[in-house]
């Protein structure tokens, strides 16, 4: 074994190592190593720092993927007080600005103009060169210490070549893109959407669990700092902090006079949309510090700075109607059905309301005349109500008192502002998990768009994604439905079948377990190579798996006790759907897996267990109903009789069995318990 001291100084090397090309990747977008050299580098440090957990450095990269969450946050109080901003809209604010300026210096000052990126502002503690604590802008005075989730954001530098205390500030943001697929991720989770990307960069932040949020792609520009001895001009200290590493807007100007800042400001406004994230202005900040000193502040904001905000792309129009989507875990969703508008080139007739609470801040009425709002790619969102036009027919929408699709009741979880219907057997939400089932990253089946789960679901062919494999026994039925015919059903049906292939990983980000997108599911495939240890996994060790956390943890765990779901996975096992991940070399030495799927794979290929058997029920089953156990016992060929008689294959009792048992005795019939009959179906 090498010495412990050759350990001590790899880690130290492989920290800055990978901080360095971390830096070259997210700060330069200049990276010199291929993610798999970066992946091994890392994989390297884990290792050691498992061994030599002593010399984990305070700026290890691997702190990044989060830590133990927080029961709340502690509340700190900011060196300086995060003023908010004074706003304008127009050049000739922006004039007047800077005659009070002129006017408080006596001498025209050098302005420097930032673009106002939409993000989360913060303040950054370091000392002696290592990332300390951060701090959320709260009301500007004090706010939420959110250290660890700060920590996982990679274009934050979590140890810098600067010893004395230093303060940066900065926002922290997400970009469109990211935005954009996150917000996809969450629809087909069937959790509640981001209104934009501030707002998902306020609601990561806010998340206790810092695991959950170094899933998040979140960015951070810093804007300022303070320090000691530092240079006497603005636009020096963000030269200063790019230089030892943090990231910092590329489009930051120094301007000598108002009218060229007038002017890069307005034509910006026409290159805001090429940019890769949200801006809603530009800053416009005095150079010299001394000059800042000097014009102070009121009691809300600096005299020496001042937001130029752009018009937001916005119409008004009329609300039909609000009516409500329900989603694939219940969520109801109220939408506003518009006037059709143009609005940024397309035509809106749809908007989103978000949430009830959203329509009573709003006090949006049936009927009112709407601002609504469009902002890059984001759906468009009813903004206000223009309350001075209202007749008096104007309607307040109402929640109703159950489901609109099914009449299920309807529940809300302590603090979450949704509302859901409580039905699992609710058509909506059975169809919104079908096409999830059925979507690209899931098994993704040809053909099975939304207006055929609609039809199939309809036409009472498919009761859930278990159904889909047994569609073939239904052909007939499958031809005679409106517009489909004998070679279009059986396209669907290869299309199906040829499903049953998918990696698990795939499966299991299909079965539409809560907050488990695609990534976890690929995590959880390459943890459990296959469902069945996935089903039997206990919390705990789902909870250690890093990047998945208590709360997904909870989810899975939840999910696969869940009756339905055991009969729904059952009915998809039998027929055969991979529910185990194929080894890569067969006879390789991954032999535990490897003889595991073989067991697997020989299981299912059976899929008639059952066949030609007769089989009495009696008693209260633990982890079925009697309608599951039946479909089961039918799925697998055999058939459940109401009386025992000597035809009898066997009887299975479950809790308080009934006189049936006491024939069964007489008559010499096997009998079986539940425990039994599961490893009956397990093993074929
Ligand atoms: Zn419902």
């Amino acid at each position: 074994m090498k010495p412990k001291i050759s350990s001590n100084k790899r880690i130290k090397e492989l920290t800055d190592l990978i901080n360095k090309h971390n830096r070259k990747y997210y700060l330069d977008d200049n990276p010199e190593i291929s993610d798999y050299e970066y992946d091994l580098l890392v994989r390297e440090l884990l290792e050691l720092e498992k061994k030599y957990p002593q010399y984990k450095r305070p700026d290890s990269p691997t702190r990044r993927i989060g830590g133990e969450p927080l029961k709340e946050f502690k509340t700190i109080k900011h060196q300086f007080p995060m003023l908010s901003i004074d706003n304008t809209y127009s050049p000739e604010e922006i004039l007047d600005f800077d005659k009070r300026v002129i006017k408080l210096l006596a001498e025209k000052p050098e302005y420097v103009v930032e673009p106002k990126v939409d993000g989360i502002a913060v303040s950054l503690i370091y000392q002696d060169g290592l990332f300390f604590r951060g701090v959320s802008r709260g009301d500007g005075w004090q706010g939420d210490e959110i250290t660890a989730n700060l920590r996982t954001i990679k274009s934050l530098p979590l140890s810098v070549p600067f010893s004395f205390p230093l303060e940066a500030r900065g926002e922290i943001y997400f970009k469109k893109e990211d935005f954009r697929f996150l917000n996809s991720e969450r629809k087909r989770r069937g959790e509640v959407l981001f209104a934009n990307p501030r707002n998902a960069a306020a609601g990561s932040l806010k998340l206790l669990d810092s695991s959950l949020v170094a899933q998040r792609p979140l960015n951070f520009f810093a804007y300022t700092g303070y320090f000691k001895n530092g240079p006497k001009e603005h636009y020096r200290v963000l030269q200063f902090l790019k230089k030892i590493g943090f990231p910092v807007n590329s489009h930051i100007k120094l301007f000598s006079g108002i009218e060229e800042v007038i002017e890069y400001c307005q034509n910006f406004q026409k290159e805001r949309n090429k940019l890769p994230y949200d801006i809603d202005g530009m800053v416009i900040k005095v150079n010299s510090l001394l000059d800042q000193e000097k014009l102070g502040r009121t009691t809300k904001s600096p005299r020496w700075l001042i937001a130029y905000k752009f018009p937001a792309v916005q119409a008004t129009t009329r609300l039909k109607d609000i009516i409500l989507q329900v989603g694939r875990t219940g969520i109801l969703t109220p939408v506003a059905l518009l006037e059709p508008v143009e609005l940024a080139g397309s035509t809106v007739s749809r908007a989103t309301l978000h949430n009830k609470d959203e329509i009573q801040r709003l006090d949006v009425r049936i009927g009112d005349k709407v601002f609504i709002e469009k902002g890059g790619d984001i759906i468009p969102k009813v903004l206000k109500a223009v309350k001075e036009v209202r007749n008096g027919k104007e309607r307040i929408f109402k929640m109703p008192g159950e489901c609109p699709v099914c009449g299920g009741k309807l529940y809300q979880d302590a603090g979450e502002v949704a509302v859901r219907c409580e039905n699992v057997r609710c058509p909506a939400q059975v169809k919104e998990r079908i096409k999830h089932f059925a979507s690209r990253d899931a098994m993704d089946i040809e053909g099975l768009g939304e207006a055929m789960v609609n039809l199939l679901v309809e036409k009472k062919l498919l009761a859930d994604y278990g159904d889909l494999y047994s569609l073939k026994l239904k052909l007939a039925e499958l031809i005679s439905l409106e517009r489909m015919g004998e070679k279009s059903s059986r396209n669907l049906l290869d299309a199906i079948e040829k499903s049953k292939g998918k990696p698990l990983s795939n499966f299991i980000f299909a079965l539409g377990i809560r907050h488990i997108g695609i990534h976890s599911a690929e995590i959880l495939a390459e943890k459990f190579p296959s469902l069945s240890e996935i089903r039997t996994v206990d919390l705990e060790s789902l909870s250690s798996i890093p990047e998945i956390g208590p709360v997904m943890a909870q989810s899975i765990f939840n999910f696969f006790r869940d009756k339905e779901i055991i009969f729904v996975l059952e009915k998809l096992r039998g027929a055969g759907v991979k529910t185990v991940e194929r080894p890569t070399f067969v006879g390789a030495p991954k032999q535990r897996n490897h003889s595991e799927a073989l067991d697997e794979e020989s299981i299912f290929s059976e899929k008639n267990i059952f066949s030609e058997k007769r089989i009495v029920l009696t008693g209260t089953l633990k982890d079925f109903t009697r309608n599951q156990v039946t479909g089961l016992i039918k799925h697998l060929g055999g058939r459940v009789t109401s009386s025992v008689s000597p035809k009898t294959s066997f009887v299975l009792a479950g809790e308080e069995p009934g006189s049936k048992l006491e024939k069964a005795k007489t008559l010499g019939i096997k009998i079986i318990n539940e425990k039994e009959f599961k490893s009956l179906i397990h093993a074929g």
